[in-house]
């Protein structure tokens, strides 16, 4: 099996050539832990999970790094306000992202380290990173200096000197250049922090990846993965720190980057305002519609996420589970469903591929590599008939049928009429009116 995949740093798809066949290596940029995970910060961890199974599925070993940003001057100002240590946060919110993540199927990487617990590392590879000449030191602080690599900008498609001449962004005294970044910085004496070379002081953000990476995967990895934010200024100084630490040319072969997630305008829930946080949307809707509507777009085109996708997705959840009436056991993963993965993920031709499977074992099977259809048929109607929609509600999605009706719009008048099926509402037209009662 071939996988191809795009990769940021050729601008191409290409054809994955791993390090070696036996073991892959992927590392993928966690989550900060200070607050709810917003639905945003759900899409790279359902993305590359889904990448993560498919790999798996290939080759005998994947190993899979996550890390856990754990110190962090969000997480300072947020323990300050409640005066309480930051690993009171850092806990909390660790704990509340693995149950959201389990719940929305995503599988724990094979290490997920944390930064406080890797400190030493990371000093050890800013040190080489100063004994090759390409940083230096400041008032307090460890920069990198970004004149001293030739690939800076590589990734990113920016011309190195032109992001150091034009930079009109004041910058900070202890900066040779504008683009130079922190390495290590000084801490107060009631902040986070830890003895160092350079003093008492913490980390610069983009430098835990790098140590993590060399730490738990070694100097070059197969795969490297991020939102597409991350591309500039992170990964682009990931590559400039590791590439500098061991003077190698070459740090990941692939760079894979997942789109944006917007919020669709309108208001997803009368009730709840605008939901954002995985939390809150897991009280409204089951976690495999949350994944299913994750992964119905392509990864690396922005998503536009909100109540009609939400709607779809249970909707074909819905039709998917009524086929369902057997264990998987002896089944294979169809090929529909792996052709489409294999070809740079493309998770929505996959998903529109398994309403066409007949064999209810095949089905399952294959939903199950995707994340879904985890549970049985009675369980989901069970779990997830019931109505919870207002009077109000109701009356006003009638009202927008009409509309659409009137409209010739037979599409978004089904698709209304379909979110209400969900919601145990029926809909009966008599005499040019519409009449509604709920299903017992
Ligand atoms: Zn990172």
């Amino acid at each position: 099996m071939n996988l191809k995949i795009y990769n940021t740093l050729s601008k191409e798809k290409e054809l994955f050539k791993p390090l070696d066949q036996k073991s892959i290596k992927m590392y993928v940029c966690g989550p900060t832990v200070y607050n709810f995970a917003h639905i945003g910060n759900a899409r790279p961890a359902v993305v590359f999970d889904m990448l993560y199974r498919l790999l798996k599925n290939i080759y005998p070993e994947v190993i899979y790094v996550r890390n856990i940003t754990d110190v962090d001057d969000k997480i300072n100002e947020a323990a300050r306000k409640l005066n309480k240590p930051i690993s009171f946060i850092t806990k909390k919110y660790t704990d509340i992202y693995h149950q959201d993540m389990t719940s929305l199927g995503v599988l724990r990487p094979n290490h997920e380290p944390r930064v406080t617990d890797n400190i030493d590392q990371i000093i050890s590879m800013i040190q080489r990173i100063l004994d090759n000449k390409k940083a230096y030191i400041n008032d307090s602080h460890v920069l990198f200096d970004v004149t001293s690599f030739d690939e800076y900008g590589k990734l990113s498609n920016r011309d190195k000197d032109e992001m150091l001449s034009g930079a009109r962004v004041e910058v900070a005294d202890y900066k040779k250049y504008a683009g130079d970044f922190v390495l290590w910085k000084p801490s107060n004496k009631d902040e986070p922090g830890w003895n160092s070379p350079w003093g008492y002081g913490r980390p610069g953000w983009h430098i835990e990846c790098s140590s993590m990476v060399e730490t738990y995967l070694g100097e070059e990895i197969d795969i490297h993965g991020g939102g597409q934010d991350l591309i500039f200024p992170h990964h682009e100084n990931e590559i400039a720190q590791s590439c500098s630490a061991h003077n190698s040319k070459s740090y990941a072969r692939y760079w894979v980057h997942n789109g944006y997630l917007n919020m669709e305008g309108e208001k997803m829930s009368k009730s709840l305002g605008n939901i954002i946080t995985v939390k809150e949307l897991l009280e409204e809707y089951d976690g495999e519609v949350i994944r299913l509507a994750l992964l119905s777009t392509h990864y690396r085109k922005p998503i536009n996420f909100g109540k009609s996708l939400l709607e779809q997705s249970k909707n074909i959840l819905n039709k998917l589970y009524k086929k369902l009436n057997s264990e998987s056991d002896e089944a294979l993963v169809s090929e529909d469903i792996l052709i489409p993965l294999l070809d740079d993920l493309n998770t929505p031709l996959a998903i529109s591929n398994l309403s066409k499977i007949k064999c209810s074992k095949t089905l399952k099977k294959s939903a199950n590599f995707l994340g879904l259809l985890n549970r049985t048929s009675e369980e989901w109607f069970a779990l997830n008939n019931k109505s919870t929609m207002s009077e109000n509600d109701i009356e006003l999605l009638i009202k927008q049928r009409d509309e659409a009706r009137k409209l010739k719009n037979f599409a978004k008048a089904d698709e209304i009429r379909d979110q209400l099926d969900n919601n145990h509402v029926v809909l009966e037209d008599v005499d040019g009116k519409t009449i509604w009662r709920v299903k017992k």
